[in-house]
């Protein structure tokens, strides 16, 4: 390595930079069946096959404590994680914890976290088995590692869409964006004018969204109960045109997004006009909204259709086409990730 040279991290952007770090990252256990690149690893032992998948929050860029009840922040820092292990249809069954804590917590602070951490555990069935505690000098730090289990060789990947795959996505988008939006603002009123409560029981729906997103196992389960076998799947935690450019890159194809099909909240429309941005804009680029997205056979259509809460808002097509968004006025735009990016 030139001792001359610096790159800086924001030219390579999150992704790239996992990218960069991890070229040469070898594989040397037999049992290693799935690496790095996907919403988690898969670890074959013995024939049992078990996925892990890990994520950080941190306190000023996952999350603020001046609107997340410690609760919630409990809650999703485990269902974020579960999340994960779903979208490579498998079942998660344990999780450590590891905490970096400031002395601005209390004991009882830390207590209603946990709370939130195990009724997490208790929805989705899984144990927690164990973590790390230690100081931190500014700021909540929170790790949450989560393990599952899926029969030999049914776990999904990012990389299985073939051309004329269906490309579906479960439940909403968007409301996540507009709930974060929300709080925002009501955070910047109260700042100005601590004697402004804010109202924020009209928008429940919205601020749920963000505050304890619920992972889509039953999604996985009604795909197994049907037989239906995803071609590639990955959820949606940086707004659709990422996750979705994701699945392409991996699977070495392109797609065409309707914007009209893109399934979206009557709350969500409502405040996206408040906020005088489209509703696409916010599912495309908004993310943390823990949905599905996966591309199925043409030949699931029908079973697909019959399940009111997946939306089929696409199709993949040759990686020659590259990825596209077709909107409402029949335009065709070229689709972009605009996803979070802490760089
Ligand atoms: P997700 O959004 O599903 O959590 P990420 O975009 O965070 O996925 O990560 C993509 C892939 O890169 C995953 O396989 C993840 O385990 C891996 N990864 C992320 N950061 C690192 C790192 N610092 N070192 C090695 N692998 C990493
Ligand atoms: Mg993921």
């Amino acid at each position: 390595m030139d001792d001359n040279i610096r790159t800086e991290i924001s030219s390579l952007g999150e992704f790239g930079l996992i990218d960069h770090l991890t070229r040469n990252n070898d594989t040397r256990q037999a049992g290693t069946i799935l690496s790095i690149g996907d919403d988690a690893a898969v670890i074959d032992q013995f024939g049992r096959q078990c996925v892990v998948t890990t994520d950080l929050l941190l306190e000023g860029i996952h999350f603020d404590l001046m609107y997340t009840p410690l609760k919630h922040l409990g809650y999703k820092a485990v269902a974020v994680n579960l999340s994960d292990i779903y979208a490579m249809m498998a079942t998660p069954t344990q999780i450590t914890l590891s905490l970096g804590i400031s002395n601005k917590f209390s004991v009882e602070a830390l207590e209603e976290f946990y709370e939130g951490v195990y009724a997490a555990c208790e929805r989705y069935n899984v144990d927690l088995v164990g973590g790390d505690t230690t100081s931190s000098k500014k700021g909540f730090v929170i790790s949450v590692t989560a393990i599952g289990e899926v029969a030999p060789d049914k776990y999904v990947t990012r990389n299985g869409a073939k051309v004329n795959d269906l490309v579906c996505v479960s439940g909403n988008l968007g409301a996540a964006y507009l709930g974060l939006q929300l709080l925002e603002r009501e955070k910047k009123i109260f700042l100005e004018n601590p004697g402004v409560q804010p109202d924020l029981e009209s928008q429940k729906y919205l601020v749920g969204r963000i505050l304890k997103p619920e992972p889509r196992a039953d999604i996985v389960d009604w795909l197994q109960e049907n037989d239906i076998m995803p071609t590639a799947m990955i959820d949606v935690s940086d707004g659709l045109s990422s996750e979705l450019l994701h699945i392409c890159k991996k699977s070495e194809v392109g797609c065409i997004l309707y914007e009209d099909k893109i399934p979206v909240h009557d709350d969500t429309k409502a405040m996206a006009m408040q906020f005088q941005v489209g509703t696409a804009a916010c599912a495309l680029s908004g993310g943390e909204d823990y949905e599905l997205l996966f591309t199925i056979r043409q030949e699931d259509y029908e079973k697909i259709s019959r399940n009111y809460d997946i939306s089929v808002i696409g199709y993949i097509t040759e990686a020659k086409e590259g990825a596209h968004l077709q909107t409402k006025g029949g335009a065709k735009h070229k689709l972009t990730a605009q996803g979070w990016n802490a760089f």
